[in-house]
């Protein structure tokens, strides 16, 4: 039994392994490989080297998404992480930019994680590492406040002051290039939040790897 896609639901051929049919597989919207930075909002305090995203905010990517954030399918990350860890590995190549040393998930709160039962960071980071064959620092980075409710009806301006040292690292990282990873980036408060978080304990510089992009005029939904 292959399954069925998850896309389209059509059944799974032979050497259809990825849990998309060829056609879905094919036309994903991949994104090239540009550093994604300098596009998001208050470029002036975004921190961090290399924002990379590996999928436009479009219908498919918002139905994989939604399924694995809000439909309790946490198994997904087995479909999300390889096409992620594609993605990353063709713009590293093309930058031509040293691996960063760790991998990090984008943390959540303990009560976020109470009331969905795992996360969807966490579960995505550890098979992108597990993939690219990269260490991944397990609660390197712990989330002190949760402004994500209030983020849904919050301006770009009203996110970054929200998220603003709402993000803790908690050792040492003096030196070392960190990958931050999330399911999708949006303004990049979050990952400026978590970036300048590592920054602080040392960090030599500061990645960024998303699942998907949502363009600033794109509405969004639930987060
Ligand atoms: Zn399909």
């Amino acid at each position: 039994m292959l399954g069925y896609c998850w896309l389209c639901d059509q059944s799974l051929r032979v050497g259809e392994t990825t849990g998309l049919c060829r056609i879905c597989f094919t036309d994903l919207p991949r994104l090239p490989p540009s550093c994604l930075r300098w596009r998001c909002v208050r470029p002036d305090l975004a921190k961090g080297r290399y924002w990379f995203a590996g999928f436009a905010w479009q219908p498919d990517i918002q139905h994989l998404i939604h399924r694995f954030k809000f439909q309790r399918c946490p198994e997904l990350a087995s479909l999300l992480a390889p096409l992620l860890a594609a993605q990353v590995q063709q713009c590293y190549q093309f930058h031509q930019v040293d691996w960063p040393d760790l991998i990090v998930a984008m943390p959540m709160t303990y009560q976020r994680w109470c009331k969905r039962g795992y996360s969807q960071a966490g579960l995505l980071t550890q098979q992108v590492a597990s993939v690219l064959q990269r260490p991944v620092a397990q609660g390197l980075l712990r989330r002190i406040r949760d402004e994500e409710g209030a983020q849904h009806h919050a301006d770009a301006g009203q996110r970054w002051q929200n998220m603003k040292r709402s993000i803790h690292c908690t050792r040492s990282v003096k030196g070392l290039t960190v990958a931050v990873v999330d399911d999708v980036l949006t303004t990049g408060a979050s990952i400026s939040a978590a970036a300048d978080a590592l920054l602080r304990r040392g960090a030599k510089a500061v990645d960024a790897w998303t699942f998907a992009y949502v363009e600033p005029h794109q509405p969004q939904g639930e987060t």
